[in-house]
C-alpha cells in the first residue's frame, strides 16, 4: 500500500466534524505534499502548516508540538543506529533468535539514552515520540511487514518499549491508548475482524489485541487480507 493510499484510509476512520477544521483539511494537503518528496524535491508552501511562519496560534501549536516529536522520534531511531555501532554488533546469519536480541538491546539502549538526557524537559511527550517512532512500522507497504526475521515482530516490538517505561511513568495510560488506536487503525485498514465490545481497562485491551496479532501471524490472516484488498484498489 502507497502512502497516499494509508492517508486516505486513515481520513476514511477519522470523525467527519474534524474534516470540516481548516487546520486538519491543510494538515492533510500537507502530508500529501510530504509523500511527493520522496520521488521530487519541491518548496514548502507556508500557507500550509510549517513552523517558520505560522498562520495561525492553533497552527503555531499543533505545529510546534509535532515538530518536536518528529524531532525526537528521528533522533530515537537515530540512536538504535548508534548503539548497534558502539556495541559492534555482528550479525549471525544462521541465528534469527540472537539478531533479535541485538535489536532488542539497540532499541532498549536508544530508549534509556533519550529518556535519561538531563537536559529532557517533557519525559511524557520524549515517551510518545518513542512509541511513534515504532508505530509508524505498522504501516508499511505490505501488512506482513510486520513480521521480521531479523527484528523482532512490530506489534512485540511496540509492546516491548511500553515496558521500558514502568509503571510508575506519568500518563503511561495516554501512551497506551495511543497504541491501541494504531493497532484499531492497523485492524480497520487491513480489514482484519476485530470486536469493540471488550475490555475493562487499557492493559486488558491491549492484552486483546497482541492475542489477535498472534492469530493473525499463526493463520497468515495478514497476507490474505491483503489480497483481498489488493483486489478492491
Ligand atoms: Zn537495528
Amino acid at each position: 500500500m502507497t502512502h497516499n493510499q494509508i492517508i486516505k484510509e486513515v481520513i476514511k476512520y477519522t470523525n467527519n466534524t474534524l474534516l470540516i477544521n481548516p487546520l486538519i483539511q491543510n494538515t492533510i494537503k500537507l502530508v500529501e505534499w510530504a509523500v511527493t518528496l520522496a520521488d521530487k524535491y519541491s518548496d514548502h508552501d507556508i500557507n500550509l502548516p510549517n513552523p517558520e511562519k505560522p498562520n495561525t496560534d492553533e497552527e503555531k501549536f499543533y505545529v510546534e508540538k509535532t515538530n518536536a516529536i518528529f524531532q525526537d522520534a528521528i533522533a530515537y531511531i537515530m540512536y538504535h543506529e548508534c548503539m548497534h555501532l558502539i556495541y559492534n554488533h555482528q550479525y549471525d546469519k544462521n541465528d534469527d533468535t540472537y539478531n533479535k536480541e541485538l535489536e532488542k538491546e539497540a532499541d532498549s539502549s536508544a530508549f534509556k539514552f533519550i529518556m535519561d538526557n538531563e537536559e529532557n524537559q517533557d519525559n511524557f511527550q520524549k515517551g510518545l515520540s518513542i512509541v511513534i517512532a515504532n508505530v509508524i512500522l505498522l504501516f508499511r507497504a505490505h501488512p506482513s511487514d510486520i513480521v521480521s526475521k531479523r527484528h523482532p515482530d512490530t506489534d512485540i516490538r511496540i509492546i516491548t518499549c511500553i515496558d521500558y517505561f514502568g509503571e510508575e511513568f506519568p500518563r503511561l495510560d495516554a501512551i497506551k491508548y495511543i497504541v491501541s488506536l494504531a493497532f484499531e487503525l492497523f485492524f480497520r485498514i487491513y480489514d482484519i475482524p476485530y470486536k469493540v465490545e471488550r475490555a475493562n481497562d487499557i492493559n486488558e485491551l491491549l492484552n486483546i489485541d497482541m492475542v489477535i496479532f498472534d492469530d493473525l501471524k499463526k493463520q497468515d490472516v495478514i497476507r490474505q487480507s491483503f489480497n483481498k484488498r489488493e483486489r478492491i484498489l
